[in-house]
């Protein structure tokens, strides 16, 4: 970030000096200094605690990214991964790190077939669902390189939270039912989330994590090694072992994170920067991008006939595209330039037009007759996996960062004295011969998180990120759109109807506050061989963006405008003046 946008948050702070002085918790808010969007109101103010003890974005981010550990333990935490996207005011520069977990070194070929044929049921739950983490060790790094504060600050709202307790919302005790049984299989997992280690809590019952306030304050004096030190390692891989699994010691001593190179495009004159591979995410939405850069999508609207029909075939495309090449980079050679090329938006866009151009003028036509699924989603356990939470701070660091242990509480697999739960990463390879993803020893499973950085000219203007599995390139996608060429606000764009496609199945799937005679009339558009699915009008679904984005204030001055999105229980924290 450069002086100039230092002195004008400067000045929106002074002229903000006396207006409201308490942390705030509401999902659209504003602020002049720091700001935290998280999926949790404890863990955004967390992030908060950091900034105000003089932490950077990056201190912040840690500290959040643990406490979301204690206080959303179904999502992510120490036995899962992530992904790290940071800019870094001082240098301009944006880093990613990959803390992904991998797959363990001794699993062979049979461990993921059944009948000598690829199948995806033998690595959904219990001990062969586990891969080695690499969060507590790849932020740890993080925090060593970029970070400002000492580490035992940076973990002790995680501890308080682990051990004074907090009050669990509706949202996690509709969670847990949905997987009480699993939870009942696993003797660690059920006392720690079970009363009695039996009967899933009432809401506003407070859950104590004594095992994971130990091993957080381990690693506040130990760092990493209090968890990948042969002696913790040992003791979490024979929990997997004995749930099934193949996992080694070594597996999680020997874990490193990868630094990777970020991948960006340009849309509208904006720098949208984001991940690669191991995640094909990043790449679908660049690729999506890429393409309707090309249309004047500005003069049309999100619910046009027409913008959506191009949204779709667009989309399809990368997410096609993307999923044919990319793999764990250390095991394929993930063409990025290639796809990243204007060649493939030509192409792209030519097959666009010989199919559908035609029919793009005649969104008006009268349509219907296409047959629309309508799905329920069951929202007392809301589906879905993941948190992302996002930083900007005063110098205008910004830390996007999305982290995981995949399905809610993963394997259900937990560690007995240390209170973590494990990933269940190892379904997120391909079970189809061929794939470039198929499971293999050592390697990382492909992964669909996308956070997003947006830069002009070099200087920050947002992050931005999301769970949703494969819904988050669509997610991400859209809200970028809405904001830069709808110029609709973060809030407004977050809060907004959404789409998702699946190209391979030619699926198409919407909010119901879309209405269906628009969606007939896509249909029209993009010809057969389409299907289409009504969810619910918020649907959980289609992810849980958190994001913040520095605007203009009705003075012209810059602030920062933070996100939550209302499909879950995310909040946005701010500094007090
Ligand atoms: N395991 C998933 C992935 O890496 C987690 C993301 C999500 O489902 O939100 O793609």
């Amino acid at each position: 970030m450069t002086r100039r946008t230092i002195a004008i948050l400067g000045a929106t702070a002074a002229l903000l000096a006396g207006c409201a002085t308490t942390p705030n918790h509401e999902r659209a808010t504003h602020s002049p200094k720091g700001m935290v969007a998280a999926a949790h109101p404890l863990a955004a103010d967390a992030g908060v605690e950091i900034l105000e003890q003089g932490g950077n974005a990056l201190d912040a981010a840690v500290a959040t990214a643990f406490a979301l550990n204690v206080v959303e333990p179904n999502a992510s935490g120490m036995g899962g991964g992530g992904f790290l996207l940071y800019y870094d005011a001082k240098d301009r520069s944006v880093s990613v790190l990959d803390f992904r977990e991998i797959a363990p070194a001794s699993l062979e070929p049979r461990h993921a077939s059944v009948d000598g044929k690829l199948n995806s049921s033998t690595m959904r739950y219990g001990g062969m669902a586990v891969a080695a983490p690499g969060m507590a060790r790849g932020l740890l790094k993080a925090q060593a390189e970029h970070g400002e504060l000492p580490r035992q600050a940076i973990l002790a709202p995680a501890i308080r939270h682990a051990e004074d307790g907090f009050a669990v919302s509706e949202g996690l005790v509709g969670i847990m039912e949905s997987k009480v049984d699993l939870l009942l299989e696993d003797g660690a997992a059920s006392a720690i989330f079970l009363e009695d280690g039996l009967f899933t809590p009432a809401p506003g019952d407070v859950l104590v994590q004594k095992d994971l306030a130990a091993t957080l304050r381990n690693v506040a004096e130990q760092g990493d090694a209090a968890v990948y030190g042969p002696e913790p390692a040992e003791r979490i891989a024979a929990a997997v072992r004995a749930r099934g699994g193949v996992l080694e010691a070594s597996d999680i001593v020997n874990y490193a994170p990868a630094e990777r190179p970020p991948v960006s495009g340009s849309y509208r004159g904006y720098d949208i920067v984001t991940i690669g591979a191991p995640s094909s995410g990043g790449l679908t939405m660049l690729l999506t991008l890429s393409v309707l850069d090309r249309y004047d999508v500005g003069s049309m609207s999100f619910d046009d006939p027409a913008f959506l029909a191009l949204y779709i075939r667009a989309f399809a495309a990368a997410q096609e595209a993307s999923d044919l090449v990319v793999a764990d980079p250390a095991f394929t050679d993930v063409p990025v330039d290639e796809l990243l090329s204007d060649e493939w938006v030509d192409r792209t866009v030519a097959a666009i037009q010989n199919d559908i151009g035609g029919r793009l003028a005649l969104a008006a036509n009268e349509a219907g007759g296409h047959e629309i699924a309508h799905v329920e989603t069951d929202h007392a356990a809301y589906p879905g996996n993941t948190t992302h939470l996002s930083v900007i701070d005063s110098e205008g660091n910004m830390a996007a960062l999305t982290q995981t242990i995949n399905y809610w509480f993963g394997s259900c697999v937990a560690i007995p004295g240390m209170g973590i739960v494990m990933n269940n990463e190892m379904s997120d390879f391909s079970f189809e011969e061929g794939s470039v993803n198929v499971p293999e020893a050592g390697k990382r499973p492909r992964s669909s998180i996308s956070p997003l950085l947006v830069l002009k000219n070099g200087h920050p203007i947002a992050a931005l990120g999301t769970p949703g599995g494969r819904r988050i390139p669509s997610a991400i996608s859209q809200i970028v759109v809405r904001c830069i060429d709808f110029e609709s606000p973060l809030q407004d764009s977050v809060d907004a109807p959404r789409l998702h496609i699946d190209a391979a199945d030619r699926k198409v799937s919407f909010e119901s506050r879309i209405a269906e005679e628009t969606m007939q009339q896509v249909a029209d558009i993009l010809g057969d061989g389409w299907s289409f699915e009504s969810r619910g009008a918020f649907d959980a679904y289609f992810g849980g963006a958190q994001g913040i984005w520095i605007e203009s204030g009705a003075d012209g001055a810059a602030r920062l405008a933070g996100a939550a999105d209302p499909r879950r229980d995310g909040s946005v924290a701010t500094t007090r003046e």
